[in-house]
């Protein structure tokens, strides 16, 4: 997975009305604070200093060039003193980026002794911004307010954190989804209209039988394989558990086999995200597990039973944490089974095979079983535990008429025993505000079994990503109660109503 160099651009504004030696101070001002953001450390992308915007016909050109800059993924706005925004109208109407109003001041503390009026024309955010805030709300635009003083840490840590979701933003036009399989039979909830998901997230999500791939896995060199293999031998822990190492050692070769032909096809044709559906596996001899997992973990997006929702909404998760110091992980997930026992509720989360282990914590270990259902030969899998502490999931809902992010804050918890029998991967989460309340949310809000789940993504940011695509996002989280939960969705059945 290659992070793309994207850059924001900060654009300052004001207007010619304070004389040359105040826009010389704005200037100088609005330089000092991009070179301080970039020396921070706190934010994962470079910010680039954009000349101070006071004219129409400058805001215009400059929000074109953001446009079709294919670097700048998005844009930074503050207004130093005032800046009267009919002047922005018509730039933010052909602006089409993620654009941040960082409400900030240049100077932290009033300078008591020595403030004049000159200081309070040249210093005035604090009107200046609700002047330019109001023109958004006007036009109807989508924009990310942040306020605060722009050298504490909590505030860049936010502007870092919004970047994560502009890239997510700009990066979803780009994904393409495989589907080598269609969705399950009379499944519901994996369904969706794909060429609204074209229309509002730019997603391509095209079908190849299931053959054309096979053929590709079955070209692939038994060099190539026996090279993958010792890899997997090498790096994780070998459960025998009585099998013969001759043959447990072939059925791992398949996997290996899987993964190269698999990836190898996906880049040939450029796509990062794909669909498998243990019905439908023509000539492959197993249900791709272990080769799915190692696949995610480089960085594609992955969704069962041909839920391609699900596989963009992995992939566009693991681009907006791509780079993160100390990740813990993102995968494709489904929630299995439930302790109901007091005090010790939480969901036990696994799929068939298809964990990512770039969320496992303790050892990762190769076991072979028979799968409960499809009628191939024991596929290898990785399974292991995963992390602790607190996460987000997401599902993305297709209504009929709209699209709907369901986002639940959950905190994830280690299991109280081994459970020596279960052969696949699993994570345990108890979502907020607690299991009752929280599953009721997400039932009524119509959430699937599917989720895309990260430990490196707030509900903050997905819920600014969806509202930047446009679509509804609601929030199940420590403040959620079914009363005023069910009201919102009415709400928003109204707002949304197309
Ligand atoms: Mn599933």
């Amino acid at each position: 997975m290659q992070q793309k160099a994207y850059k924001f651009w900060f654009c300052t504004g004001s207007q010619d009305l304070y004389g040359d030696e105040c826009l010389a101070h704005v200037a100088e001002h609005s330089r000092i604070i991009v070179d301080a953001w970039n020396a921070s450390g706190n934010l994962p992308y470079e910010v680039v200093w954009k000349p101070t915007l006071i004219t129409n016909e400058l805001i215009r050109k400059t929000l074109n060039e953001a446009n079709t800059d294919e670097e700048c993924a998005g844009v930074i706005t503050w207004m130093h003193t005032f800046s009267p925004a009919k002047s922005w109208i018509l730039g933010l109407q052909e602006y089409r980026k993620p654009l941040l109003h960082l409400h900030t001041q240049f100077n932290q503390e009033i300078p008591y002794d020595s403030i004049d009026m000159d200081f309070m024309n040249e210093n005035q955010s604090a009107h200046g911004d609700r002047e330019y805030g109001h023109i958004f709300s006007r036009l109807g635009m989508e924009r990310k307010v942040v306020v605060g003083f722009w050298a504490d840490e909590a505030v860049q840590k936010n502007i870092g954190s919004w970047m994560r979701t502009a890239v997510g933003v700009i990066e979803s036009s780009h994904v393409r989804v495989m589907r080598v399989a269609d969705n399950m039979r009379n499944v519901a909830v994996t369904e969706g209209d794909k060429v609204e998901a074209q229309i509002q997230f730019g997603w391509e999500i095209d079908a190849y039988p299931v053959n054309e791939i096979a053929e590709r896995v079955n070209a692939v060199s038994k060099p190539d394989i026996d090279a993958l293999v010792e890899e997997y031998y090498s790096k994780y822990e070998i459960l025998l558990e009585g099998r013969d190492e001759k043959e447990f050692r072939e059925h791992v070769a398949v996997q290996a086999g899987i993964e190269i032909g698999f990836e190898r096809f996906l880049e040939e044709k450029g796509y990062q995200a794909i669909v498998t559906h243990f019905g439908d596996l023509g000539g492959l001899k197993q249900l791709p597990g272990l080769a799915i997992q190692r696949l995610m973990e480089k960085g594609y997006g992955f969704g069962g039973e041909g839920d391609w929702k699900t596989a963009a909404m992995v992939r566009i998760m693991k681009i907006m944490t791509q780079g993160m110091k100390d990740a813990k992980g993102t995968s494709f997930m489904e929630d299995y089974t439930y302790n109901l026992v007091p005090g010790k509720e939480g969901i036990l989360q696994a799929h068939m095979l298809e964990v990512c282990p770039s969320i496992a914590e303790g050892p990762i270990r190769i076991k072979e079983q028979p799968l409960s259902m499809g009628d191939r030969e024991d596929p290898a899998r990785l399974v292991f535990t995963s992390k602790t502490g607190p996460a987000v999931a997401t599902s993305l809902i297709d209504l009929g008429t709209r699209f709907r992010l369901i986002i639940n804050d959950v905190d994830c918890k280690k299991v109280e025993k081994p459970m020596p029998k279960l052969p696949v991967a699993t994570a345990f989460w108890t979502p907020r505000p607690n299991l009752q309340t929280g599953a009721q949310a997400w039932i009524l809000a119509g959430g699937a079994h599917h989720t895309a789940f990260s430990y490196d993504l707030t509900s903050e940011q997905m819920g600014d990503w969806a509202n930047a695509m446009g679509i509804e996002a609601v929030y199940i989280d420590k403040d959620t109660t079914i009363r005023q939960f069910k009201n919102e969705l009415r709400w928003n059945a109204a707002a949304y109503r197309k």
